[in-house]
């Protein structure tokens, strides 16, 4: 297993629309492994691949609280929303130091297929719910910033930006 480099907003590659995933090959698993780690060593609760430069359609989560319950989704589509909405503040391993109150879908019905490829469906709520929304959104290119006024995602682009050069230079 290996922990892989997490791109940051405003890297470009964010903004791709992830490609569905065909073969569920020992290249998947080993991604799927890398992910599992990077996540589980960068402290988040979800990570999307293309959130480590694989523009493919796969999530890893874990929201136990005891850090104990992986949950993959290859090539998930929320089929049904339901009306109701909650806030949530959420924050991203893309966009480190911010969080951005969303709001989203309570309960969504999530289709999906598991490592091996074999399809199953599954209902979410509360913070899952919230959880699979944002990877999803991951995967049709979209970051949390926007959400946020444009103003704001302004300033936060410009302050990651100059965060990601100081630190390029400090490698140079
Ligand atoms: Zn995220």
């Amino acid at each position: 297993m290996a922990i892989r480099d997490i791109l940051t907003y405003p890297d470009p590659r964010l903004r791709k629309s992830s490609e569905p995933v065909r073969e569920f090959d020992d290249d998947l698993h080993q991604l799927i492994r890398d992910m599992t780690e990077t996540m589980y060593a960068a402290s988040g609760i979800g990570l999307a691949a293309i959130q480590v430069g694989v523009a493919r359609r796969v999530i890893v989560m874990d929201i136990s609280r005891d850090r104990n319950d992986l949950q993959v989704f290859i090539n998930p589509e929320v089929i049904d929303f339901e009306e109701g909405q909650v806030e949530f503040e959420e924050g991203c391993l893309s966009v480190p130091g911010v969080n951005a109150t969303v709001a989203r879908s309570a309960r969504v019905i999530i289709k999906a297929q598991d490592v091996s490829g074999i399809p199953f469906e599954r209902e979410a709520d509360e913070l899952l719910a919230v959880c699979i929304q944002h990877e999803v959104d991951h995967l049709n290119g979209k970051v949390i910033v926007d959400y946020l006024s444009s103003v704001k995602r302004d300033r936060i682009r410009k302050k990651l930006k100059k965060e990601l050069l100081s630190m390029e230079n400090q490698a140079a």
